[in-house]
């Protein structure tokens, strides 16, 4: 025992710090890493992954999904919040709605699912003031690939 503390007291002070303060397996030991797969910050999975959630050290490739789950969470928001207000720049609202109108084109997305959400978005349009007519238009020809403009990016 005497002998362990005067090793590990001799290491130390006797040479000059030339390097790093950190080595790599510091550094390693204080990095986030994964509980399933072990990925971490800097090594993330095969096409890419993020952490769910700052409470939970699992990426989104390992987690797997709980409809139950999501539905005690959600109630839980309700009742602790209510409902979630969102506030962002009224061309960035064009630019989402937009992406929403793309992604209810999907065959795949159909059903009161899409419903709701192409309501929702008719009904936030609908709270903007009158006078955003070109911005109204856009949005309500949105629903139509028919009014798809040919003016997007070029590469
Ligand atoms: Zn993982
Ligand atoms: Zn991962």
């Amino acid at each position: 025992m005497t002998n362990a503390d005067s090793d590990s007291g001799s290491r130390g002070g006797s040479l000059p710090s030339t390097g790093d303060p950190a080595p790599d397996a510091a550094r390693a030991a204080l990095e986030r890493t994964c509980r399933v797969c072990g990925c971490t910050d800097r090594k993330a999975c095969p096409g890419g992954c993020e952490w769910v959630s700052p409470a939970v050290d699992v990426c989104s490739s390992c987690w797997k999904p709980d409809p139950n789950a999501l539905a005690a969470e959600l109630r839980q928001f309700m009742r602790d919040q209510g409902d979630v207000i969102v506030q962002l720049p009224i061309a960035e609202l064009l630019t989402l709605i937009g992406a929403i109108q793309l992604a209810c084109r999907h065959p795949l997305f159909s059903g009161p699912a899409r419903q709701r959400v192409e309501q929702g978005i008719r009904q936030m349009v609908r709270q903007l003031p009158e006078y955003l007519v070109h911005f109204r238009a856009i949005a309500a020809q949105g629903w139509n690939p028919r009014h798809d403009s040919e003016h997007g990016p070029t590469p």
